[in-house]
């Protein structure tokens, strides 16, 4: 096979195909057992088929564009807002759309076949309305969630410091009470959205140290000693931006604090435990577009005078890629149901669900280069930012390591 063809014809013709084969999900398009409509109601087939249409026609074609550019692609996600992929799981009375998280899993595992790295900002975007929607008071549902659920704002989750990454509850960026408001002092690292987003969900000390003398306070883009480290330079995920958060004498007022002081801790894990299930589904989508990709190669790519889908040893790992994907989307969605439910072990299974499908679709797409030959190095083909944007899946929204921790001592300790 020439390699000359590779521009515009088959780059673009297998991942145009199988996107165009997701796009038309359940009804027409995917047909074997990789379906993910299989065992969904008719509304989450009609709300995954708008969200495939979505990734495919507005986010896949952009793609790549925007990972070499960095561009943060505002106007898309509005019009996903206007899909009501903003505030997925928020309340409708404050704008959002009231589905569970078991729905919400399905749209972002569709979405993130057309960009993971934009589909994983939303997913923190969404995440941190949610805690606004859960832990906020009626005042500050109805101030911050509309214009953040209609995405003419954007939110960003601001836990992680300097020194304190997996250690979450040993922070120390503080909030000193003076009247009716705090003043700020410290910095943040690796916020996704950082510097370009408008409202801060930021976890601070308010009182002694471990997790609880921490408290919740949304801080708005503009107030005086906020300011914004530079932009970094990352592997993937560069759809979006990523910086560190300062806070140098921020004047925040009390009327800003989601919940009682003492209790910032406690809502951050619990934002938590629905963002590992969301990131988690964007590895999903990235897993499922992978196969389909090496599905379309193996067909098409000929070596020793047949096509390599003729081959044995890769229609063994075709099949192992399958029942991967497969079975990480089965805990995922047990996890989902279990949150929504409120179950004992809703965490853990959570964190359960992030370790296994962010490390068994990491092994799916990897594997999905490797079936691409040298062309799954090169960017032209899509398969490769698959690789590098859910990389990180496993070690943000805490590490694969601190998820083994968490399912360790629920083992011990039930
Ligand atoms: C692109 C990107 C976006 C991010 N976005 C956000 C965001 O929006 N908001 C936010 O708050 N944070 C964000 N993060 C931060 C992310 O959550 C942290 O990087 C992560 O929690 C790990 O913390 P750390 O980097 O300090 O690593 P460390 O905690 O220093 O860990 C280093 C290594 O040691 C391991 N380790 C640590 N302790 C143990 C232990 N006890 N046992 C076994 N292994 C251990 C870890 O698993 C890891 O492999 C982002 C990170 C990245 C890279």
């Amino acid at each position: 096979m020439a390699v000359g063809f590779r521009l515009g014809s088959l780059v673009s013709r297998s991942f145009r195909n199988a996107l165009s084969g997701m796009s038309t999900a359940p009804s027409r398009g995917i047909t074997s057992v990789i379906d993910p409509s299989i065992g969904l109601s008719e509304e989450q087939q009609e709300f995954q088929k708008v969200a495939f249409d979505f990734a495919s026609k507005e986010m896949a074609p952009n793609m790549a564009l925007w990972d070499e550019k960095e561009i943060f692609p505002v106007e898309t996600m509005k019009k996903a807002a206007q899909l009501g992929f903003g505030g997925i799981y928020t309340r409708p009375d404050v704008g959002g759309s009231g589905l569970s998280r078991l729905d919400t899993s399905i749209i972002f595992e569709a979405l993130s076949t057309g960009c993971v790295s934009t589909t994983a900002y939303m997913s923190i975007h969404n995440m941190c309305v949610w805690m606004i929607d859960t832990f906020g008071n009626d005042e500050q549902r109805h101030r911050f969630c509309p214009s953040l659920c209609s995405m003419e704002k954007f939110a960003s989750y601001c836990l992680t410091e300097p020194g304190s990454g997996s250690d979450a509850a040993s922070l120390l960026t503080s909030a000193k009470r003076d009247g009716d408001r705090y003043i700020l002092n410290g910095s943040k690292a690796f916020i996704s959205g950082g510097g370009d987003t408008d409202v801060y969900v930021v976890m601070c000390r308010t009182g002694g140290s471990g997790s609880r003398g921490i408290s919740c306070l949304v801080v708005e883009k503009g107030t005086p000693g906020l300011s914004f480290g530079k932009k970094e330079k990352k592997v993937g995920w560069n759809s979006q931006p990523t910086r560190a958060v300062i806070f140098e004498d921020c004047v925040v007022p009390v009327t800003n604090r989601l919940g009682e002081e003492g209790q910032g801790f406690g809502i951050a894990m619990k934002g938590l435990n629905g963002g590992r299930i969301n990131i988690a589904s964007c590895s999903l989508g990235a897993a499922h577009a992978s196969v389909l990709l090496s599905r379309d190669h193996l067909v098409v790519r000929k070596q020793f005078g047949e096509p390599l889908a003729n081959n044995q040893y890769l229609q063994f790992r075709l099949a192992e890629m399958a029942t991967q994907l497969v079975t990480a989307r089965l805990i995922v969605r047990h996890a989902a149901q279990a949150l929504q439910e409120e179950h004992s072990n809703a965490a853990t299974l959570c964190a359960m669900a992030k370790l296994y499908a962010t490390d068994e679709c990491f092994k799916v797409c990897n594997q999905a280069l490797q079936m691409h030959g040298g062309y799954g190095y090169l960017k032209d083909y899509a398969v490769q930012q698959f690789v590098r944007d859910i990389r990180v899946h496993q070690i943000l929204e805490g590490t694969n390591e601190v998820m083994r921790m968490i399912v360790a001592r629920n083992i011990l300790q039930g």
